[in-house]
């Protein structure tokens, strides 16, 4: 896995996604034409592993994950920029941004499958859980015989009990965490290669919390699909991912192994996001905080996008503000797979 940076490099065996320069425009209001809430986001995903995408809410994540499947209404949103390509089950690659009506319709929920946030808001309350599932599995896989009898053992899959019973069961009948499971059987009904977890445990309790992620990666194991794992907590990330990008402000600013990313962060954001984490057993004190909001997407600066909350532009000189403000920082390797966008890097490193 690695920051995919080569422009038209045709795409390695063991790359089940490469997202190369991926942007996504947004129409605006008033005099605004377009401003891009997406803006030239790059990664590879190799097959079985797993990527967390961090940072604040509203720095990108989720509609950048929402952008590689085109699950954005167009309009307003439009892609400006980029491919996404995916190395399907049958070994083909097809860029998903060129794809239309039936055969993008059976890449999403098909080849890269997603679970949201809040299980309740996403199952449908007037069906039983059992015709969700049934329904997901005869969409993406036609050739399964008895699409009921494979919703119970996905039920079985994901770790629910008595899944005989609870196939019949309507979604509020069943708790959070299980409705979280019945969301997972339904996003692997189709065997998918890529799936994307955006912020799947928020809405749980921590114990449970830990249960779907232990499930996660297990299916992960036995299916051998990759994982982006959209997340603002860097617990989860660091118990779970392989790799780390972190986004702001529809940028990625650091991509890196998770242990390197944690012990060694380059860019400001993610060391100020770092030291806002609290530790277990540390002496108290003010927890610190980073200044500010990230800016709305009308607002992004011409340059590099967190200037306005910066530490290290705050102390940095005249000339080096001017270049953070009006020049978008571009990606420097730091080490084996890790690349941070700073101007100021060796700066800050000192
Ligand atoms: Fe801060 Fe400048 Fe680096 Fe941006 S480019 S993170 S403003 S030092």
């Amino acid at each position: 896995m690695r920051l995919c940076r080569e422009e038209g490099r045709t795409m390695h065996n063991h790359n089940m996604l490469e997202v190369n320069n991926l942007s996504k425009n947004f129409a605006g209001t008033g005099r605004e034409t377009e401003f891009a809430a997406v803006d030239g986001i790059s990664f590879t995903l190799d097959a079985g592993e797993c990527l967390g995408l961090i940072g604040e809410s509203g720095c990108g994540k989720s509609v950048s994950c929402m952008a590689m499947a085109r699950l954005l209404p167009e309009p307003p949103a439009r892609i400006a920029a980029g491919k996404v390509m995916l190395q399907k089950r049958d070994g083909a690659v097809v860029d998903v941004l060129k794809l239309s009506g039936r055969e993008l319709r059976k890449i999403r929920g098909g080849e890269i499958a997603y679970i949201f946030q809040e299980p309740s808001v996403s199952l449908n309350p007037v069906f039983r859980v059992g015709e969700q599932i049934a329904e997901a599995v005869s969409l993406h896989r036609p050739d399964v015989a008895d699409p009921w009898a494979e919703a119970v053992e996905l039920l079985r899959r994901v770790g629910i009990p008595e899944p005989r019973d609870r196939v019949s069961r309507y979604p509020h009948e069943l708790s959070g965490g299980m409705q979280q499971r019945v969301m997972i059987a339904m996003a692997i009904a189709s065997r998918p290669s890529v799936l994307v977890a955006d912020e799947p445990t928020t809405a749980l309790d921590v114990t449970i919390q830990a249960q779907i992620l232990d499930l996660l990666l297990e299916l992960r194991r036995q299916m051998g699909m990759s994982i982006i794992l959209v997340t603002h907590n860097l617990g989860i990330v660091s118990e779970t991912a392989d790799h780390v990008a972190v986004m702001y402000a529809g940028r990625i600013a650091e991509y890196a192994p998770v242990r390197e990313l944690i012990d060694s962060p380059a860019h400001p954001y993610t060391k100020a996001l770092l030291s806002a984490v609290p530790v277990l057993g540390k002496e108290k004190g003010r927890l610190s905080t980073i200044p500010g909001s990230v800016p709305s997407p009308a607002n992004f600066p011409a340059g590099c996008r967190f200037s306005g909350r910066c530490a290290l532009y705050a102390e940095a000189s005249a000339a080096e503000q001017e270049r953070c403000r009006n020049i978008v920082p571009e990606f420097r390797k730091v080490g084996a797979s890790h690349y941070c966008a700073c101007h100021l890097l060796r700066r800050g490193e000192d």
